[in-house]
């Protein structure tokens, strides 16, 4: 670890405490608050006295992923990023360009501890958590790189957020800021597998971002064949949690579906999958969609994606029996744009 002060994950009011610390105006807080939105380094905080930005380049952080490998999609310009941070880990980002504005797609951890066994992040386990900045480092970096403004967030990439709660719920509030990024809660989204102590805590934070919920099957049977988490919240909790987020903050919720060939994308999932969510919504109120998207292949798992005909079925059915489902467009498919691809290839070589 380090003893460098982290200035980037902190509020405005908190660099107010650090400035005031150090025997500096308050008014330092604004202008650096800014700074580091924008990306810039120390040393390009120009109306900061030389003293000033000398003594905080010997003092602070400097926590900005570095671009270390760039991949542009020749189909649909997503950019995928590889990104090296202070201590030479290296988590990656997606940019995803939709007519609408951008997706920035952003990881959570070092690596993951959940053991889903169809994914890629988790074979090397976690190393350690991101911090706060590094949350919003991957936005500013991408803005950076990119020279675009990005509108909106998901947190899909490397790692479990809510197995880091209370550096995601400071990102949050950060990347909301006026005077820094300043994007609104409703255009973030929350990709979790399915931890209910937090999904539970997170319904009282007050933030009206949007929750997405890894299920990828509708049998306890199943989940906890290809994910752990399972064993520990079955999926009576994790819905009976659902609906009591989407109760108290009246965020909708939406459920991710991977389809694996022959293990949970024939006809009968479909119908187990719609019984279980109407079981659970109904009376609610609650707008219930699924996002169906065919398993990535990654070698290590064996697990193998079915035919477009199969998740079209799928969508059908659930269609049929009253579920909004989605069949997620695969952007990036030329960058390895899966999450957790990039970062084993790179550590390999
Ligand atoms: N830990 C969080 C967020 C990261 S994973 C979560 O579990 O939601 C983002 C999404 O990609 C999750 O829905 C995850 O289950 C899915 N995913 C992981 N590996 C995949 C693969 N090989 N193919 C398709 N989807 C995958």
């Amino acid at each position: 670890m380090t003893d460098k002060i982290d200035i980037a994950s902190m509020t405005k009011d908190e660099l107010c405490s650090f400035f005031k610390s150090i025997g500096e105006p308050k008014f330092r807080a604004e202008q650096v608050f800014t700074w580091i939105s924008r990306g810039a380094s120390i040393s390009e905080m120009t109306n900061l006295s030389k003293a000033l930005r000398e003594k905080l380049s010997q003092i602070a952080l400097d926590s900005l992923p570095r671009v270390e490998k760039k991949l542009v999609s020749q189909i649909d310009g997503t950019v995928k990023y590889l990104f090296r941070l202070y201590d030479d880990a290296l988590i990656e980002s997606v940019l995803m360009k939709y007519k609408h504005g951008n997706t920035l797609c952003i990881s959570s951890q070092v690596g993951c501890r959940m053991g889903c066994r169809f994914c890629a992040s988790t074979i090397g386990g976690r190393s350690r958590d991101l911090l706060p900045s590094e949350l919003l480092g991957q936005v500013i970096a991408a803005e950076k790189d990119s020279g675009e403004r990005v509108s909106n967030i998901v947190m899909m990439g490397i790692g479990e957020p809510l197995d880091n709660y209370d550096n995601v719920i400071k990102f949050l509030k950060l990347v909301n800021s006026e005077g820094g990024l300043n994007i609104g809660y409703r255009h973030i989204s929350l990709s979790t597998c399915g931890v209910v102590p937090r999904i539970l805590e997170l319904s009282d934070e007050e933030l009206p971002i949007t929750l997405s919920i890894s299920l990828h099957a509708a049998t306890d049977e199943k989940r906890s064949e290809i994910m752990p988490i399972n064993k520990k919240y079955p999926i009576s909790e994790l819905l009976t949690a659902c609906v009591s987020y989407y109760k108290k903050t009246g965020r909708r919720i939406s459920f991710e579906y991977t389809l694996i060939s022959g293990k949970n994308d024939g006809i009968a999932d479909a119908d187990e999958l719609s019984s279980l969510l109407c079981h659970y919504f109904k009376g609610t109120g609650a707008p219930i969609h699924v996002n169906l998207i065919r398993v990535n292949e990654v070698e290590e798992t064996g697990f193998k994606k079915g035919s477009e005909e199969s998740v079209r079925r799928f969508a059908e059915r659930l269609e049929s029996r009253g579920i909004t489902a989605t069949v997620r467009r695969r952007l990036g498919a030329d960058v390895n744009a899966a999450c957790g691809q990039l970062r084993r290839s790179a550590a390999s070589t």
